[in-house]
């Protein structure tokens, strides 16, 4: 089989600080290019001001600068991306793949989390309106690299948001033409974003993309069970001293860290992972104690 040369890529939204989770999911898409002699990219998804921290873009690069994570080529920032994004939506309208959604909240409540497409027949741009993708029955099956196969019905997941009534472009819609845009062959993030994936294949499909392998790690914990993330306040990683993190992020993934490796300096403790990477088991939910891994700053 010919593939083209391995393309991976972290893509964080700016919305805090690098915290343990996203460390997981920018190590583990590292490795993974490395491992494949790839390209690994970072591109930032700044696409969402309100949601977004003022200074967190240049933290997280800062982060993955402390920890090794050295990127290739230049960063992409979906800010820049807007017009290719726009003429994308336009093309979806023109073809009839996507329609003006009028709907109220209020109105789909009993409904959701699945749009019963109200208004799949609607042209009427007058009121506020979102635009979603008219994903109709389309089956969507795909082999994820950990999770193994998986096989979605778009009938039950409904019809998606690809520019939202607040003015932004959805998250599915910009992730999809950016993949494309810099020729990504391999994704690897967290299982969280699990349930867009289809919605993005279906994209793909509908644009003429090609569709990169997935690759979905399980969900990181912390001691009491609950995931983390920028929501429940996983803290900022430490920038000083990385390498306990780094060790505990293998450690995570399944890496048999030992005591040779813990005496290693960074960039030595990252050439020993590349090494040994291999992606990690199906349910290897590890529960690690967060008080060992975060240092108060
Ligand atoms: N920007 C998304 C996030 O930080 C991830 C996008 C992706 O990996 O597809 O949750
Ligand atoms: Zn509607």
């Amino acid at each position: 089989q010919v593939c083209s040369p391995y393309t991976g890529r972290f893509a964080p939204s700016p919305t805090g600080p690098l915290h343990f989770g996203s460390l997981i999911a920018a190590l583990a898409s590292y490795l993974d290019a490395r491992v494949a002699s790839g390209r690994w990219l970072v591109r930032i998804e700044d696409l969402d001001p309100p949601r977004e921290q003022p200074g967190a873009s240049d933290l997280i690069l800062k982060a993955l600068d402390a920890y090794g994570l050295h990127w290739d080529g230049d960063i992409l920032y979906q800010h820049d991306r807007l017009e290719a994004y726009q003429d994308v939506l336009s093309d979806l309208l023109k073809n009839g793949q996507a329609y003006p959604c009028t709907c109220t909240r209020k109105e789909l409540a009993a409904y959701l989390p699945s749009y019963p497409g109200f208004c799949r027949s609607n042209t009427d741009t007058s009121k506020e309106h979102a635009i979603r993708f008219n994903a109709r029955d389309h089956k969507i099956v795909f082999d994820d690299r950990i999770q193994g196969h998986q096989s979605f019905d778009m009938k039950e997941l409904g019809d998606f948001v690809v520019f939202r009534k607040d003015g932004l472009f959805a998250y599915q819609l910009a992730v999809t033409v950016d993949d494309e845009f810099q020729g990504i062959t391999d994704i690897v993030r967290g299982i969280d974003i699990m349930d867009s994936t289809p919605r993005q294949i279906t994209l793909q499909q509908a644009l003429g993309y090609h569709t990169p392998r997935y690759a979905h790690l399980p969900v990181i914990t912390n001691e009491l069970g609950d995931k983390l993330s920028k929501q429940n306040k996983a803290e900022a990683l430490p920038l000083d001293n990385p390498e306990p993190t780094l060790l505990l992020a293998m450690s995570a993934l399944g890496l048999p860290v030992d005591d040779h490796v813990r005496s290693s300096s960074l960039n030595d403790m990252l050439s020993w992972a590349e090494q040994h990477w291999s992606l990690p088991p199906l349910q290897n939910i590890t529960a690690i104690p967060e008080s060992s891994l975060l240092q108060k700053r």
